[in-house]
């Protein structure tokens, strides 16, 4: 049986983040793009993402500013840290981690932010663009699942794209990106009847549901690209996705891996929003 390619989403990130790299590095001006990151709170996972986002945006040539709240933070206050940014023209992207303390907001915070410093493609201006397939800055995770798809050369104009997950940060953009490239999308949740029936009939079926290993091979078509999202951390504290990987190899056509597959790409496209908000700003 012939078994399915492995797309390999970190190899993938390392060569458009040497692209960007080289770009950068090509500038002749002394205004770097600057990405400011601000985290509310000692949530690890937060501190370790943000860590990472920080070091990879150096890595490239982006300049960063951390900023650390301390878990009283008011809502007020990072109002405020806020506005100072988005006036600051030193400062091209921000960056508010998510999730936030239960005494803040998010839906305010993420519409404080300049939607044209808004690097994560949360902010309303920015999802009604993508709905109008006007896009200006996207959410990442959808930009890397599409990034995965693209590699594969299957046709995406009229495929039966199949996305689990209905998530404002994933599913919503990113089922709204492939319509915008002409493909039936397919949303599934939680209410889904039937799953099966709609997955089984997926040229390209992506999961993001947060269930490990939920997807077998019963619920993939023959030779579909699977694109797996989900992000678990098992008891072991070893990480799997939403896909049964040893399961789903014989039967789809291309699988991303986890890890090593959507989380390295989304990283990769945080620093692309970084980098176009940039040039847009300074009109390059
Ligand atoms: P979420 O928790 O906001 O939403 C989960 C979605 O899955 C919901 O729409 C829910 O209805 C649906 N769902 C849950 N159980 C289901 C089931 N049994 N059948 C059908 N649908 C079901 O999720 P999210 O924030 O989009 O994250 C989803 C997964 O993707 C998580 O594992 C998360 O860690 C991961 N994630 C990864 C990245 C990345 O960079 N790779 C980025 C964001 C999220």
């Amino acid at each position: 049986m012939k078994q399915a390619i492995i797309l390999d989403g970190q190899q993938m990130a390392q060569e458009l983040n040497n692209q960007l790299k080289a770009k950068i590095s090509d500038l002749k001006t002394s205004i770097m793009p600057t990405l400011a990151t601000i985290i509310v709170g000692d949530n690890e996972a937060s501190h370790i993402y943000v860590a990472n986002k920080n070091k990879q945006a150096n890595n490239v040539g982006i300049q960063t500013k951390a900023f650390y709240l301390t878990s009283d933070t008011s809502e007020n206050e990072l109002l405020k840290l806020i506005t100072k940014l988005n006036q600051d023209e030193s400062v091209h992207g921000i960056l508010v981690q998510l999730p936030l303390p239960k005494s803040i907001n998010e839906q305010t915070i993420i519409e404080a932010i300049d939607a044209n410093k808004d690097v994560d493609g949360f902010h309303p201006k920015n999802l009604g663009l993508l709905m109008l397939n006007k896009p200006n800055t996207v959410a990442c995770t959808p930009l890397a699942c599409l990034h995965l798809i693209k590699q594969t050369n299957c046709q995406i104009s009229g495929a039966n794209v199949v996305i689990i997950g209905r998530s404002n940060i994933v599913g919503k953009p990113l089922a709204a990106l492939l319509a915008n490239l002409d493909a039936t999308v397919t949303i599934c949740h939680a209410k889904t009847k039937n799953l099966k029936t709609h997955t089984l009939s997926a040229d390209i079926l992506i999961v993001a549901i947060g269930n490990p290993r939920f997807i077998d091979e019963s619920y993939v078509k023959e030779r579909a690209v699977v694109i797996d999202v989900g992000i678990n951390r098992l008891a072991n504290k070893t990480i799997c996705g939403d896909v049964d990987f040893a399961k789903v190899i014989d039967k789809a056509s291309f699988l991303t891996p986890v890890p090593k597959g959507v989380g390295p790409l989304t990283i990769a496209m945080l620093l692309q929003n970084t980098w176009n908000n940039y040039t847009k700003q300074l009109k390059l």
